[in-house]
Order: structure tokens, then C-alpha cells, then sequence
């Protein structure tokens, strides 16, 4: 019993380790020329009506713009919600997921495997973003937090251990 437990916690060791191995290359889910408008200060911004916080960014783009996916990963969930609208969640490398709502389409099967660039998507205004500017929402989130990310005197800070500003990756980088 003892050793199958050892192999599970090597497994899942290793597994961790997979994660923070395979090059972490991101880009913008809509190319440069396709964004109309951004507000880079709408990241953590306070209320943001039924989400508290605002936990990600909005780009806005024409209706029917495609919405590439910004990194190599896995579509660990996708489907409707009435606020998210048409969403999608991909895992990428690091253990972080990248979130996309208000989409018009998706293009994207569970569990499958997309590559960087590929398109998931459309631009819409579904969800809670109906009647208003087409917009992609956009946030990153990391299963494994990062400490110095704890604002103390900011509104729901402790969560910012857990999201990345997605503003600071819409040109190709690694880190
Ligand atoms: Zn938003």
C-alpha cells in the first residue's frame, strides 16, 4: 500500500515538474491589429458588478474577430454561463489557465489539445455583455499561487496570488 502511494506521489512529482518544463510562450488572443481598445486599468478593479473584482482584462474588437489561443495547452472546460457567456478554459504550461468569456462561437472540444495560435473562438457579446461592446474577457489564473503577488490593503488581495495581469502578456514573451 505504502509503495503504491510513494508511486502516486512520484507521479504527481513529476507531473508538477512537466508543467514548469515545457516552454512557456504566450501571446496576445487577439492579434494587434484586431484590438480596438483596451483599459489596462480595468485589472483588479472594484465593483465590477457580480464579480467583486475585476480579475482580468477587457479587450475589445469587433464582432466576430477570432480569438486565438495565447499559449499551448489543454481545453479543460468550456460551455455557457449566463454572465460568462460562451467560455472557454485552456491549461497551459506552468499550471496556469487562461479564461475567455462573452464569446459569439467557440470552436474548442474538452480535453483536446490546442496549440498556440490556433483559433478557439470568436468575439461576441454573450453572456452578461449583451447589448454592450463586443468584448473578449481575458484572465490568467495559476494553480499554484505566488506569494508576492498578496496585496494587503487591496480588495480581495490574497486572490492576487493566484491571477497574472493578462495586460502584460499580449506581446509575445516568455517567462
Ligand atoms: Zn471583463
Amino acid at each position: 500500500m505504502i509503495s503504491f502511494l510513494k508511486k502516486i506521489l512520484k507521479f504527481l512529482i513529476v507531473l508538477v515538474i512537466i508543467g514548469y518544463i515545457i516552454p512557456n510562450k504566450i501571446s496576445s488572443p487577439i492579434s494587434q491589429n484586431n484590438i480596438s481598445k483596451i483599459d489596462p486599468e480595468s485589472f483588479w478593479y472594484y465593483p465590477w458588478g457580480e464579480s467583486g473584482v475585476h480579475k482580468g482584462i477587457d479587450i475589445f474588437s469587433e464582432k466576430g474577430t477570432a480569438v486565438l489561443s495565447p499559449v499551448s495547452g489543454f481545453i479543460i472546460k468550456n460551455g455557457y454561463g449566463t454572465i460568462a457567456g460562451n467560455y472557454v478554459y485552456i491549461l497551459g504550461p506552468k499550471w496556469r489557465t487562461y479564461y475567455f468569456a462573452h464569446m459569439g462561437t467557440t470552436f474548442v472540444h474538452l480535453y483536446r489539445y490546442v496549440s498556440r495560435g490556433d483559433t478557439i473562438g470568436k468575439v461576441g457579446d454573450s453572456g452578461n455583455a449583451t447589448g454592450k461592446p463586443a468584448h473578449l474577457h481575458y484572465s490568467i489564473e495559476t494553480i499554484f499561487p505566488y506569494p508576492w503577488f498578496y496585496e494587503k490593503n487591496t480588495i480581495e488581495g490574497w486572490k492576487k496570488m493566484f491571477y497574472l495581469n493578462p495586460a502584460k502578456y499580449l506581446n509575445i514573451k516568455s517567462d
